[in-house]
């Protein structure tokens, strides 16, 4: 059996070294964890969520060197995907990567919120950055059929638990797909807890569809709709 460590930085798959929009307000990096547990039929990053092996692997030896070497130029570090909770052994990536002393934020699509709690409680993240994908109705449309509305009211209601007892934790976003109407966004907004405004942004057809990378949309391999 693979020890879980090395299970987990098999799915290091990308590195952007800077960047000025994944995290707001904090120029960063991007690390990006192949896998995904849903199917959006719009994604934009579908090798590295669905079949992360076309993906060169990203050797922790270099990761942590480009750490130590850039770290005082950067204010945090954006763990992304595919989806970072999905990744065995999630911690020991997350501890790696926090021991450069750099704050990490995560990008996470929600349903798996017992590894959101997990690494919360273990002071691995310090900023959450929750996808909600639609209206509850239009989850299993949304998600490729990968997430029943039972299962999206279900997963949700326990991220927003936790999100109501640290807000400072979470943000929560919203990419208007075109099967979402102005009504959908209000129910979105609706949903989440009080206190929290959503963030919503335009969604950008890849030219072709799930495109091998998002060096067809100007950006390096990255998740623009998670
Ligand atoms: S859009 Fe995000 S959550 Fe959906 S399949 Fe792609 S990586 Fe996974």
């Amino acid at each position: 059996m693979i020890p879980t460590t090395i299970a987990a930085w098999n799915h290091v798959r990308g590195l952007t070294p800077l960047s000025l929009c994944d995290w707001p307000g904090k120029p960063c990096c991007v690390v990006f964890l192949g896998g995904c547990n849903l199917r959006c039929p719009t994604c934009h990053n579908a090798d590295m969520a669905w079949n992360m092996e076309s993906q060169p692997l990203l050797p922790q030896a270099t990761l942590r060197a480009f750490l130590a070497k850039r770290k005082r130029w950067l204010s945090g570090i954006t763990v992304t995907g595919g989806e970072p909770t999905l990744v065995p052994g999630l911690g020991a990536i997350l501890h790696e990567l926090s021991a450069c002393g750099l704050p990490i934020k995560l990008d996470t699509n929600a349903m798996l919120p017992e590894v959101v709690e997990a690494v919360l409680d273990e002071g691995l993240v310090s900023l959450f950055a929750v996808d909600v994908k639609g209206p509850l109705a239009k989850y299993p449309e949304l998600t490729g059929g990968a997430v029943s509305e039972y299962d999206a009211r279900r997963n949700l209601s326990h991220i927003f638990a936790l999100a109501q007892a640290r807000p400072e934790a979470f943000f929560f976003r919203t990419t208007r797909v075109p099967l979402l109407t102005d009504a959908d966004m209000d129910a979105v907004r609706a949903m989440l807890p009080a206190g929290f405004a959503l963030t919503t942004q335009d969604y950008k057809p890849p030219r072709r569809p799930h495109a091998l990378a998002d060096s067809e949309a100007r950006r390096t391999t990255g998740n623009l709709v998670n």
